[in-house]
């Protein structure tokens, strides 16, 4: 079944009143396009738990710090809507920018703490172009119920953060990482992988995992960073913009898993910046 593709805002609006009238719940699944499984899970997700599910489809300007980054975002609108046809979503949302953000847009949601490290603080007013796209959806959306993936675990607390803060009445569903059989987590930025590129780049989860076992026999971030690092390099990436165990609800670094925690990391391969994190076991 083909969802209908609504653009305006009003469309949009015309179509919840509806189904709060009846009393169904919203799910909604916030996205920029370029579907694959890892996004396919989230909207799986969403079907179990609402009665009716919006997939959002926006690439957002305001979380890109690099304008080339942001034009080479693929845009891939027909396919992600065939893709979405097995799952009967109700509505599929693809504002555009004058539609997100008219003249005169003067509005910054900012969560403070969670956002200056990480990806906070590499990538400039990343997470507050986040929070305030993802503020706006909520609202626009009238959602119950919103679908986030722990691929970008960060996000995921910040969002949890900011729908508590602001009292937006969505609940927060975390959902888990999707992989490709090789370990690499499924990305949008994947399709900017040479095929030689691609397979190197499954190197970066094969690394955190030897290190998440490690740490939960006790070993400390200190004495596995040097083969760590030197391991990504020989597999070709070319720049680390971090590899830190955090803790899961604060973020807060920690050197030895002594509570629980998970591993993250960003790094370069071929030009493209590829973001992983996972869970790391408590040492007894
Ligand atoms: P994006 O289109 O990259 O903004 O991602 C939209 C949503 O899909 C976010 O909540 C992501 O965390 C989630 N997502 C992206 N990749 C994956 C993946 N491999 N597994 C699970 N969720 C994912």
């Amino acid at each position: 079944m083909t969802a209908p593709i609504l653009r305006t805002l009003a469309e949009l609006r015309e179509m919840t009143r509806g189904w709060h009238r009846a009393g169904e719940t919203i799910g909604v699944v916030p996205t920029m396009g370029a579907l694959h499984d890892g996004h396919l899970s989230l909207v799986a997700r969403a079907k179990e738990l609402s009665d009716r599910v919006i997939v959002t489809i926006f690439v957002n300007p305001k979380q890109f710090n690099n304008a080339q980054d942001l034009e080479n975002y693929p845009r891939t609108e027909h396919e992600d809507a065939r893709k979405l046809e097995r799952f009967a979503v109700d509505a599929i949302y693809v504002p555009d920018g004058a539609q997100m953000y008219p003249d005169g847009f003067a509005t910054n949601i900012s969560v403070a703490g969670l956002t200056n490290v990480l990806c906070g603080a590499h990538r400039a007013g990343h997470f507050d172009g986040v929070a305030t796209v993802v503020t706006k959806l909520f609202t626009q959306t009238s959602a119950d119920l919103a679908f986030f993936g722990e691929k970008d675990f960060q996000q995921l607390q910040v969002v949890r953060r900011l729908a508590r803060d602001l009292d937006l009445g969505v609940e927060v569903v975390g959902c888990p990482t999707i992989r490709e059989m090789d370990g690499l987590a499924m990305s949008s930025r994947n399709l900017l992988l040479s095929d030689q590129a691609r397979s190197r780049a499954s190197a970066l989860n094969d690394v955190m995992e030897d290190m998440a076992e490690a740490l939960g026999q006790g070993a400390s971030m200190g004495d596995l960073l040097p083969d760590a690092t030197a391991r990504l390099a020989t597999a070709g990436f070319s720049d680390i913009d971090y590899l830190e165990m955090r803790t899961n609800d604060t973020l807060r670094l920690i050197e030895t898993a002594s509570e629980p925690a998970r591993l993250f990391a960003a790094a370069y391969m071929a030009g493209v910046r590829l973001i992983d994190n996972i869970d790391v076991p408590v040492v007894r």
